[in-house]
């Protein structure tokens, strides 16, 4: 990647893939800005539960919409002003961020916002449809997967680590149940771009992935 130039690096998969470790430790090498919009729909779940606004009614979504403010600043994702890093991550805000991002106004909102980060700057973009919908003309484009099995066994160790015990065969579930949801909805589904380069990270450690990508970007 020529220093000089701009360059957008989307990185689309399903759940789990380690999109967001990889991307993170991409941007870094790079020297460039990370965004994670799936922590912006996380934290548009979050504002949905605050205020207990029902997607179904189209005119309170866009009220509630009119009214939120969601940004990314120095790695913290900020919800009308405040930093909601954890708050996100619960597993209501999980299953509630997988269904309500299915909603045109709220992919609106978002895909705006994240259009607009792209063309100030180069970046590193993870999601579901960077490559196929938002930067559509990405200058890197990879579609990061792997097995729902060792997915949920990431999570599941993940979660481990936290102290809090789990049943792999419902972790496993959860992740499917996503991955369908997300593939499966009619507007910017979870797919891989034509032009993506597909990195099954199953059977590879973190560092063979990001040297896999750098590999690509400096090509
Ligand atoms: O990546 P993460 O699991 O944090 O994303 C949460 C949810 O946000 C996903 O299940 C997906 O439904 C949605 N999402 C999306 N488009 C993106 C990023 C995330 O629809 N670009």
């Amino acid at each position: 990647m020529e220093k000089s130039s701009r360059a957008r690096i989307a990185i689309d998969g399903p759940a789990g893939a380690g999109k967001s470790t990889i991307a993170k430790l991409l941007a870094k090498e790079l020297g460039v800005d990370y965004v994670d919009t799936g922590a912006m729909y996380r934290a548009v779940a979050l504002k949905l539960l605050r205020t207990d606004t029902d997607c179904a009614d189209q005119e309170a979504l866009a009220a509630m919409l009119a009214g939120t403010d969601v940004d990314i600043d120095g790695g913290h994702i900020i919800l009308d002003g405040e930093i909601v890093d954890g708050l996100i991550r619960t597993p209501e805000v999980s299953a509630l961020a997988s269904t309500s991002s299915a909603q045109p106004l709220i992919r609106e909102k978002l895909v705006a916002l994240q259009r607009a980060m792209g063309d100030k700057k180069s970046l590193v973009m993870d999601g579901r449809d960077i490559g196929t919908n938002v930067f559509k003309d990405a200058e890197y484009k990879f579609y990061l997967t792997a097995s729902s099995l060792v997915r949920a066994q990431r999570r599941a160790a993940e979660l481990a680590e936290k102290g809090i015990e789990c049943d792999l065969e419902q972790v496993k579930a959860d992740i499917e149940q996503r991955d369908w949801q997300d593939s499966h909805r009619a507007l910017n589904p979870l797919k891989r771009a034509e032009d993506a380069v597909e990195i099954d990270s199953s059977f590879m450690t973190i560092p063979e992935v990001l040297e896999a990508m750098l590999d690509v970007i400096d090509r």
